[in-house]
């Protein structure tokens, strides 16, 4: 019988951990850091992509956990969702030191972790958080889009044929910009009303 879906889920979780590969991995060992693979339900209609995990994500495992995870709880609850009902990861899976962005070769190494976690799940609609995991989207369903900046996209719905059928792209911004302008807050508000419609 084919792996269910928690079990290719743990499976991608089991190859994280194990990556050594990665130029992340020993900062994750000298830190006590863990991988952070996402969460959430894996038959969840929408899926969340941020960047990297941050500090408090590294410690516990978890996504989107610290101070941009709570702004991220409330707009999922300004359109009455809650973190169970869908899927949070991010496009590099270990922290990057001091909260650089990340790096292309690092990007490219957990790419394919996170395109197999797509293809579990499949979801209807890929929303993603900022402009690394918007770049990455845009580029894996070859969007002609991919050069434009995130001032320009977010909160516009595109198209895209995955290997599952059509997938709606949501660019949002990222939660974290809230914290140092809280005038985009009625921005990423208005962009998450557009997830409701896909609900
Ligand atoms: N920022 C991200 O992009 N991802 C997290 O998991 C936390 C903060």
């Amino acid at each position: 019988m084919a792996d269910t879906k928690p079990q290719q889920m743990d499976a991608i979780q089991q190859e994280i951990e194990a990556l050594t590969a990665s130029p992340l991995y020993d900062y994750r060992l000298e830190n006590g850091y863990q991988p952070v693979i996402g969460e959430g339900s894996p038959d969840a209609a929408v899926m969340f992509i941020g960047e990297a995990p941050g500090k408090k994500e590294a410690k516990t495992g978890r996504p989107f956990v610290g101070a941009s995870g709570s702004v991220l709880d409330e707009l999922l609850e300004s359109i009455g969702l809650i973190r169970e009902q869908v899927y949070i990861t991010n496009v590099v899976k270990d922290r990057p030191p001091d909260n650089r962005d990340p790096k292309e070769d690092e990007i490219e190494l957990y790419a394919p972790f996170l395109r197999r976690q797509i293809e579990i799940i499949q979801p209807k609609v890929i929303a993603t958080l900022g402009r690394f995991a918007m770049q990455f989207i845009l580029k894996t369903f070859d969007r002609p889009e991919q050069d434009w900046k995130i001032s320009s996209l977010h909160g516009e719905p595109l198209t895209a044929e995955a290997n599952y059928g059509e997938v709606i792209i949501l660019p949002l911004y990222h939660p974290a910009v809230v914290l140092y302008r809280r005038d985009q807050r009625d921005t990423l508000e208005e962009d998450f009303r557009v997830l409701r419609k896909y609900l």
